[in-house]
């Protein structure tokens, strides 16, 4: 059996994705940029997917800049809100510890530009505190960026009360959204967002397409510099069959939204249960302020990697947390900020769900799960020590 748990890292393309995208290959490929009719069928294909994106964050479409990804769309609005902040001698930025590393680098780079920047602590449970977050508010604060789910850990933060504390003290307030969009309801002027992030490979469209919301009279500053393309702000040639395949897949994505929170759900909680079973393990973030599709632990004892490993050879795609850091021996930053030690941190396991998985496949999992724990403690010495006495469980 071969169970794909891997969708946090990316999720297969969409037949109707895939479909989206064909007639911009071969039929429809001018560039929309050009003032002849095949230039202007594919500026109209681009008119009609910017519009759809936009409602379906219910904005409007001026307010979307498609990108290539989540990572550019992050990076773009991070530094766009750093410029204004400059220009008004405001170098504060408030995030949290937990972010990916598309947020966590960038604020690195401003850094080095004199930005003072402020982790708020995301607690054992992985959720920030918005009268936390209300407190580390300055006059010279510029920006506020907060994941809207976290990718590793699936804990969601409460968007809304943190958008409606930075509209009150005057503040912007970015959301990488990537985990988020097309896996839960989105509404950008309902729940006080000034600039969104997302990427389309997260909900079963193509890889290297994005799209950034920034609400209108937020100037945006260029990443790439050249031709006209995105009101100025993106240049380069569109490109136009990602686009589309983002469009669709984010359309069908936010229509079962209902369907497939209900559905994952109930899988996520039954591998929850069926992980619980294993002695000295523990669940990483809140149990229920998650992603519906969101399973990740930590077993004592034992190390990731060769767990990731011995599933891989059991047909079993999961991760140790992201892919980002994966291939890296440091332990994960989003576990040590939730507070697990270097070596419970390095024994964790992410697996992340699709409307595809079926009951059989969690079963399947969860027995090859228990069956490779069991093997690699048999071989430990860590573990040896542990059940003679010789160290103390950290994971009761
Ligand atoms: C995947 C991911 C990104 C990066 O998106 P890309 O489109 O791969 O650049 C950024 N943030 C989060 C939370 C992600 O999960």
């Amino acid at each position: 059996m071969q169970v794909y748990l891997d969708n946090a890292a990316t999720t297969k393309m969409s037949k109707t994705a895939i479909n989206a995208m064909l007639p911009y290959m071969d039929r429809i490929y001018g560039n929309p940029s050009s003032l002849h009719s095949a230039g202007q069928k594919a500026n109209e294909a681009l008119v009609n997917a910017r519009e759809r994106v936009a409602k379906l964050l219910g904005c409007e479409a001026r307010e979307i800049t498609f990108t290539s990804g989540g990572s550019e769309a992050d990076n773009q609005a991070i530094l766009s809100a750093a410029r204004l902040g400059e220009q008004k001698g405001k170098k504060h930025i408030i995030s949290t510890a937990f972010e990916h590393h598309a947020v966590l680098h960038t604020l690195d780079k401003l850094k080095k530009d004199g930005f003072e920047i402020t982790l708020l602590d995301v607690h054992e449970n992985g959720l920030v505190i918005p009268e936390q977050m209300a407190d580390a508010i300055r006059d010279d604060t510029c920006l506020v960026t907060i994941m809207y789910a976290n990718n590793e850990i699936g804990t969601v933060q409460p968007i809304k009360e943190i958008g409606a504390v930075c509209k009150e003290k005057g503040v912007l307030f970015h959301t990488d959204a990537v985990q988020a969009a097309g896996h839960l309801h989105i509404d950008v002027k309902e729940q006080n967002i000034d600039m969104l992030s997302l990427s389309a490979h997260k909900f079963h469209g193509p890889k290297g397409i994005g799209a950034l919301y920034a609400r209108k009279g937020i100037r945006l500053t260029n990443l790439i510099e050249g031709g006209a393309q995105e009101r100025g702000k993106r240049a380069g040639t569109e490109n136009i069959p990602a686009i589309m395949g983002m469009t669709a897949a984010f359309e069908e994505a936010c229509a079962k939204i209902d369907e497939n929170t209900a559905k994952l759900t109930v899988l996520r909680d039954k591998l929850i249960t069926g992980l619980s079973e294993i002695p000295h393990s523990v669940l990483n973030g809140d149990e229920k302020k998650r992603l519906p599709g969101n399973v990740n632990f930590c077993f004592e004892g034992i190390e990731g990697e060769s767990l990731l490993l011995l599933l891989d050879d059991k047909g079993v795609y999961a991760s140790s947390g992201s892919a980002c850091t994966s291939g890296s021996l440091d332990p994960s930053h989003v576990l040590l900020a939730i507070g697990r030690v270097h070596d419970i941190a390095h024994g964790s396991l992410r697996l992340t769900l699709s409307d595809e998985n079926t009951e059989e496949e969690i079963d399947y999992t969860i027995k090859a799960v228990k069956e490779v724990v069991e093997y690699l403690r048999s071989i430990s010495p860590i573990w040896r020590d542990l059940v003679s006495g010789k160290k103390e469980f950290v994971i009761k």
